[in-house]
């Protein structure tokens, strides 16, 4: 079982930047500023986001997964799928996950939450 802790959404930092954005404090060039990594790993290992760019109202946003932590060794500060982030949680790491949202058209990116996971133990006893 995933168990997730500390979860920290940055949804309203995103509101506000888009904001920024529209009303002309912060030019577009500095919002879509994903590097080749992250487009790279957003078309490899992200998922479809579900709704458009928030810039440039592409339909190809995706959302991507980042994982952090000493006991992920050299997969710490990669991107994973879902699948591979449940199998490193079943073999009892703990660690950070940061969920972004990539634009792979206009490179828009915003970390949206991350969140703690770890091994909650199996409950299927009995
Ligand atoms: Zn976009």
């Amino acid at each position: 079982m995933m168990q997730r802790s500390g979860e920290i959404s940055h949804r309203l930092t995103r509101a506000r930047t888009l904001g920024q954005w529209r009303a002309g404090a912060i030019a577009r060039r500095d919002l879509c500023d994903a590097d080749f990594i992250l487009v790279t790993a957003s078309r490899f290992h992200g998922n479809p986001a579900g709704y458009p760019c928030p810039v440039c109202e592409g339909k190809d946003l995706r959302i991507v997964y980042w994982v952090y932590g000493d006991e992920l060794g050299k997969a710490s500060s990669t991107a994973r799928s879902m699948e591979e982030i449940e199998a490193f949680v079943a073999e009892g790491k703990t660690f950070r996950v940061h969920t972004v949202e990539v634009c792979p058209s206009c490179r828009w990116n915003h970390l949206l939450s991350e969140v703690t996971v770890t091994n909650g133990g199996a409950s299927d006893g009995g």
